[in-house]
This record gives structure tokens, C-alpha cells and sequence, in this order.
């Protein structure tokens, strides 16, 4: 989608406080300042969730017709520990979120079309086998990752079962459909650090602790013109090679990005971001003082650009459930941190127009919350939520 284009991201990416200073910032830029609100729950052909769990990765992607795909499935990291987490949590807020989905127009569904496992660490494939198994009992259609590994974890054992008879191994260049009408395309772009004019003298190993962030399976999602990258923990390097194999058409104007690793130093390169210039961003964190993700410097990199970033965390500690926002006005250049919206218990949803043209970008505080339509009504329910959330948590710590 061309910055020329009217988009419509909603006005709850801008803090209640707007100060003179951050608006004369982004004056003049070629960023949209103001969003509108034009989308309606009946009016998309795509739908892209963010689940909150913690410093983990689990998204969705959806079309009106029921197709689901899966991009990562969480963990229960906020437990404490990344291996011995059941992964439940994470698993019961996508199947909420599938059988909440009616509500869209779209009947409940029992079948997620699509899975892509993108690397092989706990917070990305752990809630998995909770899916698939137990109350919840979903099916699965194709699931797409890096092929079987020798790997005696508790997390890759219980992924492995989980996916066994459905995994496929992803390859640089395929190309999946979601939609009746395929109208929404998935195309894995890097994968195990393969992507077009790279040659590296050793691949990357899916098995090999070091190489599992960097080879992560990235894809570039379509629906017409619309443009969204996601990579797991891809790191710098590999993001590089992805721009400079040319795979992303939009070439230097996507429009979503998921920020890799979290927002750690590893991903977020300055020459990749410079080349995609996405519109909105999202980090899935935790945003807690204490884990530090994501960083100032991935976060700085993206205002360079006058990215509109969304953080799914909610500053709660995973252990103690101790409620400590980890950004503070000090933290971040003041920019950002206005352009920052903070997803108190809730997930990030953005729906894309049927024809791609235009998106908007929706938090919600919990699953079936529902926003009145038009742009007043969502903003005035979206800072209700704050200060809903404010009060929980004061009582919580009481
Ligand atoms: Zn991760």
C-alpha cells in the first residue's frame, strides 16, 4: 500500500496526550498523522491477531470464509520457565479467539487451514500440542517448519507429536493461499538462512542452538497491495538477505512488520527497516522493566522511520505477577513512546480491507470485547480500557 493512499489506521494509535512537540516532529513527514477509521467487522478480507504472550510469539491469520492460519503458537513462559511451560495459556487464547470468531461473521472453527512453525524454540511452537490435544482438540492442515530434528527437548518432543502426519518442510519460495478464493498469499521468503542469491558456504542448522533464531522461517503475507512481513526471531543478517534477494515487492513501503526477536538487539536492522519502511510495527513482549524487550535500540531504529509501533505486552512480571511497566517517557525518545501503544491484557487485531487497500489497527483488552463502530465510539472505548486496566491492576497489587 503506497503512502500516497489515504490509509485508515485508528486514532488509538495516538496517546490521549499528543503533545505540540511530537506533532510538530511528525509534521511534514510522509507518515499519516491522523488515521481514520473506515472498516467495519463486515468489511475485510483479512484479519491478523496478536495474541499477548509474553516474550513469545503466536499470530493468526484469518479470512471471512474461516480459513486460519497459525504463524508460531506461544508458550507458557510467563510460568517462569521456556521448557517446562505447558504452553496452555497461550493455546487457550487462540482457540478462545477461534471459537469467539462467529461474532465476525464467521462460524467457530475446529480447523486451523495453515501452520508455520518458524524455529524450534519453546516460545514459538509450545502451545502447539495444546491445540491439538485436550479440551481443545483442534485439527490441523498443513504444518509448515525446518523438517525433523534429533532433539530430545520436552518442547520439540510434544511439537513433534503434535504436528506429526501434518508437517511439511518449508522451502525458499513457497507459496500457500489462504482464502476460499486464495485471495490472501503466504510466501516463505527465507528459511534455514536460504533465500534467493545467498550462498553461504555452510547452511544454517534447525537443529544447531545457535543458528535457530537466525534461520527462522520468514514470510511475506499478501492481499492485494497489502504487504506484511513476519520472521520469528530472524536476526540482522538474514534480514538483509531477504531485502537484498528482492523478495518484498512493496519494496520500501510495507505495511506491517513483526518485529524479530522480540525487539532485541540481534534483529531489527537499520538497512533492513530503511529499505521496508513499514507503516505500523509489532513487538510481541512483555514490555516488564525486568526483560528489557524490547530494546531502546530496535524501538529507535523503527522511530527513525516513523514506524506506529504496538506492543502486545502488558508489563506484567511472568513470575510474580508484578505489574511494572518497563517503558517509561525516560526510556524512550518521546516520539516513539507517543507512537507506542502499550496492549494492556489484550491482543492487537488489524483487519485489512477485501481489496487490500486500506487497514485498521485495533487493540483490544480481552476476547469478545466488542467496539462500537465508528471512529469516536472506538477511541473513547479504547482509553476506557486504560483505565479499566489501571484499576485492576492497582487492586491486584493490593
Ligand atoms: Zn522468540
Amino acid at each position: 500500500m503506497k503512502t500516497t493512499r489515504l490509509l485508515c489506521l485508528l486514532v488509538i494509535l495516538l496517546l490521549p496526550v499528543w503533545t505540540a512537540q511530537a506533532v510538530e516532529q511528525f509534521n511534514g513527514l510522509d507518515r499519516p498523522d491522523l488515521p481514520e477509521v473506515t472498516l467495519t467487522e463486515g468489511d475485510w478480507g483479512l484479519q491478523i491477531v496478536f495474541f499477548n504472550v509474553g516474550q513469545a510469539d503466536a499470530l493468526l491469520l484469518l479470512t471471512p470464509d474461516g480459513e486460519a492460519c497459525l504463524i508460531d503458537s506461544g508458550s507458557d513462559w510467563q510460568r517462569g520457565n521456556w521448557n517446562d511451560g505447558k504452553g496452555a495459556k497461550a493455546a487457550d487464547q487462540i482457540a478462545d479467539f477461534l471459537s469467539s470468531v462467529e461474532d465476525n461473521g464467521v462460524g467457530a472453527l475446529d480447523h486451523i487451514t495453515l501452520v508455520y512453525t518458524t524455529h524450534y524454540h519453546a516460545d514459538h511452537m509450545l502451545g502447539l500440542d495444546n491445540l491439538v490435544t485436550g479440551q481443545h482438540a483442534l485439527t490441523i492442515g498443513t504444518a509448515y517448519d525446518q523438517g525433523a530434528i534429533r532433539s530430545t527437548s520436552p518442547s520439540y518432543t510434544r511439537y513433534a507429536k503434535a504436528v506429526a502426519g501434518s508437517s511439511t518442510v518449508a522451502r525458499y519460495g513457497d507459496k500457500e493461499r489462504l482464502g476460499k478464493g486464495g485471495e490472501v498469499t503466504i510466501r516463505c521468503v527465507a528459511v534455514a538462512g536460504d533465500t534467493e542469491g545467498t550462498e553461504y558456504d555452510s547452511p544454517l542448522d534447525p537443529a544447531r542452538e545457535k543458528h535457530k533464531n537466525a534461520g527462522s522461517i520468514a514470510l511475506l503475507v499478501t492481499l492485494g497491495e497489502f504487504e506484511f512481513y513476519t520472521a520469528g526471531d530472524q536476526d540482522r543478517q538474514r534480514e538483509r538477505d531477504v531485502v537484498d534477494s528482492g523478495a518484498i515487492p512493496g519494496g520500501n513501503d510495507i505495511d506491517l512488520l513483526k518485529v524479530s526477536h522480540h525487539g532485541s538487539t540481534t534483529a531489527t536492522d537499520p538497512g533492513f527497516v530503511e529499505q521496508i519502511r513499514p507503516e505500523v510495527a509489532v513487538v510481541s513482549s512483555t514490555w516488564h522493566r525486568k526483560d528489557r524487550l524490547p530494546k531502546q535500540v530496535a524501538l529507535g531504529t523503527l522511530q527513525t522511520h516513523r514506524c506506529h509501533v504496538l506492543i502486545t505486552g502488558d508489563g506484567t512480571d511472568e513470575k510474580t505477577g508484578e505489574y511494572t511497566p518497563g517503558l517509561s517517557e525516560d526510556d524512550l525518545p518521546v516520539a516513539i513512546s507517543e507512537k507506542a501503544v502499550h496492549n494492556r491484557q489484550g491482543q492487537i487485531r488489524i483487519l485489512v480491507s477485501a481489496d487490500g487497500t486500506r487497514y485498521t489497527v485495533r487493540s483490544f483488552p480481552g476476547i469478545g470485547w466488542g467496539v462500537p463502530p465508528g471512529a469516536g465510539a472506538e477511541v473513547e472505548a479504547f482509553r476506557k480500557t486504560f483505565s479499566a486496566v489501571d484499576e485492576d491492576n492497582a487492586r491486584d497489587e493490593q
